[in-house]
Parts: structure tokens; C-alpha cells; sequence
């Protein structure tokens, strides 16, 4: 396990809801964090089978071409009834064909997949998202560090909050998707409390105790 020794990191992603989550969870800790898109860096193909080798190869070709650590997020809806899809797939299961993005067809390819499968009540329809961090560091040194929140797919969408999948996502034991909660209500986590909700926040957690509280 290696310490984090500098304050200023490279957030190794072009995903914008991404980017703002994790500099919504860094910023408080007193870091300055430049994002791999405003840097201008190529983002990597994503050629791995898992999120831990897709968030390496994020985080490594950030540090690498900035000379500084860098901390990528590999994430995606991981469900049940569709045996564990998209999961690493998440990204490009909203993929238009025209080089942009369109999640609320993606979530109704979710949906549609899932009355398929005949996945209509409630408990048919457990999901997970995941999310996996890597903080790199220039000479190839990588720490990784996995979070998870359970729930269920809900349908039609609900809330306009947050980003991607998250207004079919309803966490266990909430009434709100994570697209009606606020951004302090998905990570449900600050620095002093012990509690972490979002996928991100819990892998956020596990990076703040192993690289900056050791
Ligand atoms: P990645 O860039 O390959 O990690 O893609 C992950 C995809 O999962 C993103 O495009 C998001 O749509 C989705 N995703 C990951 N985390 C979240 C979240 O917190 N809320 C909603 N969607 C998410």
C-alpha cells in the first residue's frame, strides 16, 4: 500500500457526471484536481473484461501522460435477471452509433431487456452498481480500491438529478431513486461520518482510508 503524498491529482476521466462526483468527493479533502479531459489526454480504449482492469488502464494513461497520480473510476449497473449485464458495458449500452451518448435509451433497453426476461416484480429485478478506482501513479504503481450499493431497477425514470442510469436506480432501503436525491444524499458520506451510500463514495471511502489516512 502506497501513500498519496501530493495534493494535486489528475481525475482520469472524460465523463462529466464522473468527473464532478469525484471532485465533489476530493474537493473537501483540500485536493486541486485537474480532469483528463481538460487536459486534453486521449482517452484509452477500454479494452478490459473487468472493472479493475479498465480503471488501471484509465488511471495509468492519465499519470502516465501527466507525470502526476491520477485516479480513474471504472463503473457500471450490474443486474441480476440479465446475468450481470451491462456491467463493464454500461457506457456502451447508451451509445447512440453517432459518437454521443443517450441514456434515457439506455434505460429503456434495460427495461425492455428485462420484461423480456419476464423480470417484472420487484424482487426480480435486484441490481448493483459498482464502482472501481484506481489511483496511479507515474512509475506504474496502482492502488485499487471497489464499491458496491444494492437495489433494484425501477420503472418509468424518476428525478432529473445526478447522471446516467441513476433515475432507474432505487438503493436498498430508499424510497428515491439516486435521481432524486441530492449529491449529498447519493454519496450519503463526509469527511467524520461513517457511512458511505453510492457505489463511489464507498470505493471513495476505502481510498481515503488507505492511501491518506495510513
Ligand atoms: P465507464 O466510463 O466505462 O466507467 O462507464 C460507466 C457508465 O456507468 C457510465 O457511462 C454511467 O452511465 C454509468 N454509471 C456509473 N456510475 C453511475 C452513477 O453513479 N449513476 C448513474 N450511472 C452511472
Amino acid at each position: 500500500m502506497r501513500e498519496l503524498e501530493t495534493k494535486t491529482i489528475v481525475v482520469a476521466s472524460h465523463n462529466q457526471g464522473k468527473i464532478r462526483e469525484i471532485q465533489d468527493l476530493i474537493g473537501p479533502l483540500g485536493f486541486t484536481a485537474k480532469s483528463a479531459a481538460e487536459l486534453n489526454f486521449i482517452e484509452p480504449k477500454e479494452t478490459g473484461t473487468t472493472f479493475e482492469e479498465n480503471a488501471t488502464i484509465k488511471a495509468l494513461a492519465s499519470a502516465q501522460a501527466s507525470g502526476m497520480p491520477a485516479l480513474s473510476d471504472d463503473s457500471g449497473l450490474v443486474v441480476d435477471a440479465l446475468g450481470g449485464d451491462p456491467g463493464v458495458y454500461t457506457a456502451d449500452w447508451a451509445e447512440t452509433g453517432n459518437g454521443t451518448r443517450d441514456f434515457a435509451m439506455a434505460m429503456e433497453k434495460i427495461e425492455n431487456a428485462l420484461e423480456k426476461a419476464g423480470a417484472t416484480k420487484p424482487e426480480q429485478r435486484t441490481a448493483r452498481f459498482v464502482s472501481v478506482l484506481c489511483l496511479a501513479w507515474p512509475d506504474g504503481h496502482t492502488e485499487l480500491f471497489r464499491g458496491e450499493v444494492e437495489g433494484a431497477v425501477v420503472w418509468p425514470p424518476r428525478g432529473t438529478q445526478g447522471f446516467g442510469y441513476d433515475p432507474i436506480f432505487q438503493p436498498e432501503g430508499y424510497d428515491a431513486t439516486f435521481g432524486e436525491m441530492s449529491a449529498e444524499e447519493k454519496h450519503g458520506w463526509s469527511i467524520g461520518k461513517p457511512q458511505a451510500l453510492s457505489h463511489r463514495a464507498r470505493a471513495f471511502k476505502l481510498f481515503v482510508e488507505t492511501c491518506l489516512e495510513a
